[in-house]
């Protein structure tokens, strides 16, 4: 069940300052998505398009042995001046990447320079519960341990991270 590991990936991002913004799969993957899709839809008539909508995710198919979920994430959040949450992260992203200043600007206008974190999560294995090594925040000392792989974990209480590979660096322009 793909679809259910992308839903149960994505539910585990929601509220957090990682934005899940593509998804890549392989072929195979993709054609068993079709396939749970078209089950449930009664349309012989999925195309990559209607995948992406009903995602709400861009979806790229690769001749790859690999499916993962392309995350973003602005930083620093919350705005150095005015210690406020960014809000509306995904139009953030966008004027950020948009912009070659390297400048991200909060909703109270304060313009600051900031990095653009982009990962990219297997969207393969769930963790078992048995695996779970970390149950609680070496930073913060909270219980909100969320996995998104094997050995990559963060907080959803604080900032901390497992060292989240950035895997790949957006092209420079
Ligand atoms: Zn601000
Ligand atoms: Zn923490």
């Amino acid at each position: 069940m793909v679809l259910e590991r992308i839903y149960r990936l994505l539910s585990s991002l929601k509220g957090g300052t990682m934005i899940p913004t593509e998804v890549v799969l392989s072929p195979e993957s993709y054609a068993e998505i079709i396939a749970e899709l078209s089950e449930t839809h009664q349309s012989d008539s999925i195309t990559e398009s209607r995948v992406a909508l009903h995602l709400a995710l861009d979806v790229t198919v690769r001749e790859r042995n690999t499916d993962n979920l392309i995350v973003k994430e602005l930083v620093p959040n919350p705005c150095p001046v005015c210690h406020r949450q960014l809000t509306f992260l995904r139009e953030a992203i966008a004027r950020f990447e948009d912009d070659s200043r390297s400048l991200i600007r909060c909703q109270m206008g304060h313009r600051y320079r900031g990095q653009l974190r982009v990962f990219q999560i297997s969207i393969r294995e769930g963790v078992r519960e048995t695996e779970k090594s970390v149950r609680i925040c070496p930073e913060c000392g909270s219980e909100s341990i969320q996995y998104l792989g094997p050995s990559e974990m963060l907080c959803l209480d604080c900032d901390w991270d497992s060292g989240l590979e950035v895997r790949f660096q957006p092209r420079a322009r």
